[in-house]
């Protein structure tokens, strides 16, 4: 039978501005779309507890948290985020990096587990940034390996944006690779030389991205033989996306999860999946978009790891369209 673990809180989704840039609503219209679908189940979700704040501080600033938590960040500081501080923002903040740490749990319980957000990867040790308070990613990666939970943590983030945070984040510990595939014209400005980086051509579209990823993936695991895999799933790739230049189609996305998640599998590495970012004013549209990966991943177990495409009829069952 197929068990695929997914995290998710109603508190993902707070009250917000629905003119606002981030799309905040999208966390709870992908969980209504993986309950349509049959993907999520009540025995197959899992709700995050309240974080603990010195797993938090092991990674970040304590000044920085203290000031988050308290609403003592300063104008310029909220700013740089993008985000209107409330208590809100607080609780879904520090809920979602709960929910990552959980999601790494359960993969290595179960062997694979998504997330239904997660990745925010340009939130900085002291810092945030492009709509990333915590460092969701960093703080999982940090805290396995220092629990010992872990020997060595292998990032792979696929967001069209750099995981700058990460990097910078991460680049202290010798025991954990962060590898970023973005597009080089794209934010942030100023990229991190730290960790691996993939630079990719504007416009790249499904072949000349899959070949890539084909390319680089069973090398980089082979090579690293890590214990834990965090695979950031952003759908910022999309051709549809309002900040992403890559081109990828729904099925482009649909091969590029199943291809990272099998080659993990194949070689027994525990797997967190987080959603990463996806811009869209159609947040329907944008949180079908998401449940690509966990769609896609859920076929993936179904297959007993073999790569596969849904059928027509299955396509119209998900939502998704064709290449
Ligand atoms: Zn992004």
């Amino acid at each position: 039978m197929t068990f695929l673990p997914l995290v998710f809180h109603p508190n993902y989704s707070i009250p917000f501005s629905e003119k606002h840039r981030f799309p905040m609503a999208k966390f709870a219209q992908l969980e209504e779309e993986l309950v349509r679908s049959k993907i999520l189940t009540s025995n197959n979700v899992f709700s995050p507890s309240p974080l603990s704040l010195s797993t938090l501080m092991q990674a970040h600033e304590a000044d920085y948290v203290q000031r988050f938590i308290r609403g003592q960040l300063t104008q310029a500081e909220i700013n740089t985020i993008g985000l209107p501080w409330s208590d809100w923002l607080v609780e879904r903040t520090l809920r979602a990096v709960s929910g990552t740490l959980l999601t790494a749990e359960l993969a290595l319980q179960h062997g694979v587990a998504c997330h239904l957000a997660g990745g925010t990867h340009h939130a900085h040790r002291g810092y945030g940034s492009g709509f990333c308070i915590f460092n969701d990613l960093a703080v999982t990666a940090i805290e396995l390996v220092e629990s010992g939970k872990a020997k060595h943590v292998l990032i792979l983030d696929c967001d069209v944006h750099q995981g700058d945070g990460t990097a910078e984040m991460c680049a202290a510990y010798e025991n954990i690779t962060t590898v970023s595939w973005h597009c080089d014209e794209n934010y942030p400005e100023l990229k991190q030389s730290a960790g691996i980086n993939i630079a990719l051509a504007k416009g790249l579209g499904d072949s000349g991205y899959l070949q890539q990823i084909k390319q680089d993936i069973p090398a980089l695991l082979d090579r690293l033989q890590p214990d834990v895999v965090l695979y950031d799933a952003g759908v910022d790739v999309h051709k549809d996306d309002r900040l992403g230049y890559l081109q990828l189609t729904d099925m482009g996305i649909w091969q590029r999860d199943q291809f990272v998640v099998a080659e993990c599998l194949k070689r027994r590495i525990p797997t967190a999946c987080v959603i990463g970012g996806g811009y869209d004013r159609d947040i329907k549209k944008l949180a079908i978009r998401h449940s690509i990966l966990h769609k896609a991943i859920y076929y993936l177990l179904q297959s007993n790891g073999m790569l596969c495409m849904p059928s027509n009829e299955e396509l119209d069952f998900l939502r998704l369209s064709s290449l």
